[in-house]
Order: structure tokens, then C-alpha cells, then sequence
């Protein structure tokens, strides 16, 4: 699964607004992580579903 994240990976929103942004797991390096411009700011935490590697 390398495909880039079209959700976020926290809240579940789709990765349309400004200041969206996906990445490659810092844990796994594989699997894509989603952020929405809501969940950066405030830091929420994700879960990735890969390795379950934990990061804000
Ligand atoms: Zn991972």
C-alpha cells in the first residue's frame, strides 16, 4: 500500500482543503499518512495502519 492517503488519517476528512498535506509513515515508510489542516493544528493524533506507529 503506497498510495497517497486522500483522508485524513485521524478525522476521516477528505484531503481538499488548503494546508491538507500527506506523507509517508515516519514509522514504516510505506503507508500514507493524511492530514487535514484542522488535525495539524491541533495536533491530534493518528494511528498508522500499517505499523501502528503513533505520531501528532
Ligand atoms: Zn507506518
Amino acid at each position: 500500500m503506497s498510495e497517497r492517503a486522500t483522508n485524513c488519517t485521524a478525522s476521516g476528512v477528505p484531503l481538499v482543503e488548503e494546508g491538507s498535506t500527506s506523507f509517508p509513515c515516519p514509522g514504516c515508510d510505506t503507508a500514507s499518512i493524511g492530514r487535514s489542516p484542522r488535525c495539524r493544528n491541533q495536533g491530534v493524533i493518528y494511528n498508522c495502519a500499517e505499523c501502528g506507529y503513533q505520531g501528532p
